[in-house]
């Protein structure tokens, strides 16, 4: 194997791992190419770079897709490696055979071993031969239905529908009787062809009580490969992982060892070098695990395992990607302590994780031993809807997993992700679960436990105090203006100290704060509920507040009439002044459906004329990868479509009218 120094390399993607893979870089004395969207022209990543190239474009088709931009702004900057990062073309073996043919190194695996793992079942008849555990199902070209309903019987209930080409999630459906089988095929044939351009299903057996256990697999060209032992990415929303540890608190030595050596046999049967890594699913009753896929790329939460192992998987791909054997053997792997990453996602846990856009307006993290944040977005960053929702990851580390998780808890209750709606303080409620952290879940903790973990993080109280610091933030921006104001008439001040009233919109409810100035003290009620206060400091978004005998500090940002709290002990609170003369609110068009956020129309399923069901869908449209389809609410007829498939459009952009 010839070895070819890398000196520059063109990262092929965005965000936080574009900046993880510059960091590297910088530390080996390798130059780093930024490229990027129109949308991405203001990130921190673009500026973080030696050399920055506009591909232009916002969808991700016309920007991180293309793979003829990317091959040409290495050719312009010089780059002689790309490095792929995670989604866009990691996974993608044409453009790895393409940048091969370019005289381009691309930092990953081959091109070969990519395709083959490209499909669900050609990856399980490969593991099967290797005699690595493949969960029974069936994979058979034969896609009828008919044979599938054969098929499901002999597999038995519940199963699982995959799609053959799916990924991220998406496309997987639970069935758990013979009676709904035929109507999840159908829909999961028509989600697979939408989403993967490829209608072909496998079905296997559901693990009721799973865990997703993976292993970091490395190569290098020389034939060598070792596991860099295992994450625990159990903690999953939409199949989608939320929080990955590692150690897993369920392996025992032994089956750690038994695992690992599945995992490398993997890798072998497929001649793998660079990053990889090979998902399980674990089963809780019997112990058993199955080979789930490779994911032929670095992974999102690769740094749980820089963390415990102490080595830069970047560098170790860089190294491996320009020929040189992996200099580290497997006897030289003994992971410390324990470590975990919390992804910070732009969404609404409690509107059924709805991806949100919206400016950041403020983004900071404390000071912690033991903490890492990789993050893509800081103070004033954008985030659209052309791409993942996610925004950061937060990394903590130390020597054992109740000290790992105190630090945690500690870390993203004073973390501010202010101005849209994320998931910090449900990641909190997931650290404070005793179950959780005595390591006792499934795949389905998060399903089952939502409304009760989202329930915690909020009370009445929270909501009260977050309206009273918002409320002495106005008063004494009403003060400071006053004092300056010379020789005001001494009347003015004694009306200025009657009684006042504002309130508040929060949660679907109105909130009427009342309150009472006298001698610096502040009597508040609010419905029932009574409380002193006193403003010990404020300086304009920063208040120290004292509130019924308890005193700590409060971020108030104002953002037109949005307001954004946060307090260590009440996390993150949105509400909205109500307006004293309200401007009237423009009359729902009766029988008209409104986009939920900014999205774009993926698919128009009906036509002006056409009578529909309830139920029946309407139109498909994405925001941030996910896809809602729009169903009718009831029987009717289409009277006028507002929309083209392929537009982008602002929220409440009314998409089509019934008829009445
Ligand atoms: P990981 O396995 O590394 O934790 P995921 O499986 O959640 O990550 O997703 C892997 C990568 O692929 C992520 O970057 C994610 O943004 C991206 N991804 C997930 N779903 C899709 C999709 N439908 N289309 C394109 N990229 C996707
Ligand atoms: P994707 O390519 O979308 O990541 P995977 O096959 O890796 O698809 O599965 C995604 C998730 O679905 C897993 O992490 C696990 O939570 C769940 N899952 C997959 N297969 C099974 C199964 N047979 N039984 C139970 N859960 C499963
Ligand atoms: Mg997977």
């Amino acid at each position: 194997m010839e070895q070819r120094r890398i000196t520059c390399v063109l990262v092929a993607n965005r965000a936080e791992i574009a900046s993880r893979v510059f960091r590297t870089c910088s530390s080996m004395g390798i130059t780093s190419v930024a490229v990027y969207s129109d949308a991405d022209q203001d990130a921190p990543y673009v500026q973080e770079a030696d050399v920055a190239i506009s591909i232009g474009g916002n969808t991700p088709a016309e920007s991180y897709l293309d793979q003829d931009k990317i091959i040409n702004a290495a050719k312009q900057s010089g780059a002689t490696a790309i490095h792929p990062g995670y989604g866009f073309l990691s996974e993608n073996a044409s453009f790895a055979e393409r940048c091969a043919a370019e005289g381009i190194i691309f930092i990953g695996p081959s091109g070969e071993a990519i395709s083959a793992m490209g499909s669900k079942a050609n990856a399980k008849d490969i593991m099967e031969k290797a005699n690595v555990p493949v969960i029974p199902g069936y994979r058979g070209e034969d896609q009828s239905n008919a044979k599938l309903l054969a098929e499901a019987e002999k597999i038995g209930y519940p199963l699982l529908i995959k799609a053959t080409a799916g990924g991220g999630g998406r496309g997987i459906k639970i069935v758990r009787a013979s009676s709904e089988l035929e109507q999840a095929i159908d829909s999961a044939k028509r989600e697979a062809l939408n989403a993967f351009g490829d209608d072909r299903l496998l079905m296997e057996k559901y693990i009721e009580s799973g865990r997703h256990i993976e292993f970091q697999i490395f190569g290098d060209q020389h034939g060598q490969i070792i596991h860099l032992h295992e994450r625990e990415c159990t903690i999953q929303r939409r199949y989608q992982k939320v929080l990955e540890e590692s150690p897993s608190p369920v392996l025992t030595e032994a089956k750690r060892a038994e695992m690992g050596k599945a995992a490398v046999l993997a890798g072998q049967a497929l001649g793998y070098y660079n990053a990889g890594t090979v998902e399980f699913i674990y089963d809780n009753k019997t112990d058993d695990f199955y080979f789930l896929e490779v994911n032929t790329r670095l992974q999102v939460e690769h740094p749980v395992t820089e963390q415990v192992t102490g080595l830069d998987l970047v560098q170790m791909q860089l190294e491996v990607a320009s020929g040189q054997p992996l200099s580290v053997k497997q006897e030289d792997i003994q992971p410390r302590g324990y470590a975990i990453e919390a992804r910070l996602y732009a969404e609404d846990p409690a509107n059924g994780f709805m991806p949100a856009t919206g400016e950041i307006l403020r983004f900071s993290t404390p000071e912690v031993d033991g903490l890492r944040v990789d993050t893509g977005v800081q103070s004033g960053s954008v985030v659209s809807m052309y791409y993942d929702a996610m925004l950061a990851k937060i990394i903590v580390s130390g020597s054992d997993r109740s000290e790992v998780h105190a630090k945690l808890a500690y870390t993203l209750s004073r973390m501010q992700c202010l101005g849209l709606p994320n998931n910090i303080q449900l990641l909190g409620a997931i650290v404070a679960d005793p179950d959780f952290q005595k390591g006792e879940y499934d795949t389905q903790f998060l399903a089952e436990r939502i409304d009760a973990l989202l329930a915690s993080t909020s009370t009445v109280e929270s909501v009260d105090r977050a309206m009273i610091a918002a409320t002495l933030q106005g008063w004494s921006q009403r003060e400071s203006s006053r004092t300056l104001l010379a020789g005001i008439p001494s009347g003015w001040r004694n009306s200025h100290y009657q009684p006042q009233s504002i309130s508040y919109h929060h949660n679907e409810e109105d909130y009427e704060v009342k309150y009472r100035y006298t001698d610096g003290t502040f009597d508040f009620t609010i419905a029932d509920r009574e409380y002193t206060a006193r403003i010990i400091s404020s300086q304009s978004e920063e208040l120290r507040l004292l509130i019924n005998g308890i005193q700590t500090s409060y971020t108030v940002i104002k953002d037109g009439t949005h307001y954004h709290t946060h307090s260590v002990m009440d996390g993150s609170t949105l509400f909205d002044l109500i307006d004293r003369y309200p401007a009237t609110e423009s009359d729902d068009v009766s029988g008209s459906y409104t986009a939920p956020m900014p999205s774009q129309i993926v698919k128009i399923a009906v036509s002006a004329g056409d009578e529909v069901a309830k139920g029946d869908t309407l139109m498909i449209i994405s925001s941030m990868k996910i896809e809602n389809t729009i169903t009718a609410t009831e029987d009717g007829t289409v009277e006028e479509i507002y929309v083209e498939e392929g537009s982008s459009i602002k929220a409440g952009t009314v998409l089509l009218k019934m008829q009445d």
